[in-house]
């Protein structure tokens, strides 16, 4: 019988050094292996072997040249997890942490969220250790160009489709896209988070950080409660965090802090559409840093700090794997903090998730609370392959629908005793039976 202790050992012996993928992996098979123990086909089918190995793992080298002619080398990677229930799905990201270890526990964890949306895609990540900060956007071109230069032969509409994370906006998209339809002669869906002009979207440049707030909408729901009054904290002033503040704020929630890797933004006055819109610009088209908006509003700025210190109702961590410690877990629970939903993919670090969890508060994993930003570039795939755009209304209502479902997966499968639901378990256990049911009924392949 699966026992998660030599089952982690294995995992930790055939993935040497890949801390945070051991990680993710003991978060979601410590639930599910006391799920089926009474389930033998599973392990007869070696099922948990399987899902923790990625189908294919391709890398290869990137070269560039930067504006004063000097070239460079860096390393890309696409993760290939698993396409039981559709075509390989991930994001591409640009950070120099990157490296096989962060691409296998976002593939792995991705396989698990994009069956919750219940959309027909599969398990993929990649990226490079490329660091975009500070480059040139024709750095960034000839970056982006290269590097599809060799992706493109691994890629296509119904094999596997990138789409951004950190570091990969929307002109990292366009330059990707544009390249691979000029490598290909072909006009297809093959990246999602496209501009509305040429395919993209409408609502996905908005969908993680809204879904998050649909989701976190249903959670308080269950409590009786609404998100109006309720002050958040947001980490991050990406994609996620940006959108995920602009539909807190519209729902009346207080959002008192953001963050960059530089340091933290503490607005007792709560930030408004007004000093939102000067974020957007900020960050999307200046790529500044977020100490400006301190010397633009007058409020606090704290150097090289997250925000998890300060007393808040709701916290949404929105910038990166574990950016909250077991002590920030700790402050956290000792301020009184009432629900903690990740727009970030497993912001919290394990003994922190663990804190989370024993505790008494509302706490959703980012596979289930972060996916609405997938569920709209299934959708994208599927609006490509008719040839046909949505209005942002079907898409938004769609979303809304997508999270709602998401959490009643979660509510069902995690429902412990009367009225607690572990989100986490319920997300993990309804990821998990789809996929591997998929894996049984293809015989071991
Ligand atoms: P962006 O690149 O748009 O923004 C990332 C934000 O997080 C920036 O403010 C960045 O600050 C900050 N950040 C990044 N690394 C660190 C770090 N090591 N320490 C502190 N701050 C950091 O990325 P996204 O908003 O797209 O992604 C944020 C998170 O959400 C990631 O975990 C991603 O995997 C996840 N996610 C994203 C989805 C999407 O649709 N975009 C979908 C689902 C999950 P700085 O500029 O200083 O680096």
């Amino acid at each position: 019988m699966y026992d998660l202790k030599p089952f982690l050992e294995y995992v930790k012996e055939v993935n040497p050094g890949e801390e945070k993928f051991h990680q993710a992996v003991k978060e979601v098979f410590g639930d599910i292996i006391p799920y089926i123990k009474d389930k033998p086909e599973y392990e007869n089918a070696a099922i948990l072997e399987r899902l923790s190995e990625p189908d294919r793992m391709i890398r290869f080298r990137v070269t560039w040249q930067d504006d004063d002619k000097n070239i460079h080398v860096n390393r890309a990677w696409r993760v290939q997890f698993n396409n039981s229930i559709g075509p390989y799905k991930g994001g591409l990201r640009f950070h120099p942490t990157v490296n096989e270890d962060v691409l296998k526990f976002l593939g792995f964890e991705q396989i698990f969220k994009n069956a919750l949306t219940n959309l027909p895609i599969g398990g993929a990540k990649g990226g490079s250790d490329f660091d975009p900060k500070g480059k040139s956007d024709d750095e960034i071109f000839r970056f982006c160009k290269n590097l599809m230069m060799e992706l493109h032969r691994y890629i296509g509409d119904d094999t596997d489709i990138p789409a951004g994370d950190i570091g990969v906006g929307k002109r990292e998209i366009s330059y990707l896209f544009g390249q691979y339809k000029k490598l290909t002669n072909r006009f297809t869906g093959t990246i999602t988070g496209k501009d509305i002009d040429f395919g993209g979207s409408l609502i996905r440049t908005e969908a993680t950080g809204y879904g998050l707030i649909y989701f976190v909408s249903n959670m308080l729901e269950e409590k009786n409660e609404v998100l109006k009054g309720k002050k958040v904290l947001i980490s991050g002033s990406g994609n996620v965090a940006i959108y995920a503040c602009e539909k807190a704020i519209e729902l009346g929630a207080k959002v008192i802090t953001l963050s960059d890797s530089d340091g933290m933004i503490y607005d007792k006055e709560g930030v408004d559409e007004e000093k939102l819109a000067f974020v957007k610009e900020l960050k999307e088209v200046r790529r500044g840093r977020i100490r400006e908006y301190a010397e633009e509003f007058d409020c606090e700025y704290r150097e090289g700090e997250n925000p998890w210190s300060v007393k808040c109702d709701i916290a949404l961590p929105c910038a990166t794997e574990n950016e909250i410690s077991d002590e920030d877990a700790q402050k956290l629970l000792d301020n009184g903090v009432k629900l903690v939903a990740e727009g970030a993919n497993m912001p919290c670090m394990d003994k922190a998730s663990q804190l989370f969890r024993k505790s008494d508060i509302q706490y959703a994993p980012g596979k289930a609370s972060n996916a609405g930003g997938v569920a709209v570039s299934g959708l994208e795939i599927a609006q490509n392959k008719i040839r046909l755009q949505w209005t942002a209304e079907r898409v938004d209502d769609k979303l809304r629908e997508i999270m709602k479902d998401i959490h009643d997966q979660c509510k069902n499968y995690g429902t412990n005793g009367e009225d607690s639901i572990d989100y986490v378990k319920g997300a993990n256990i309804a990821g998990f039976e789809k996929v591997a049911n998929a894996m049984l009924a293809f015989g071991p392949i």
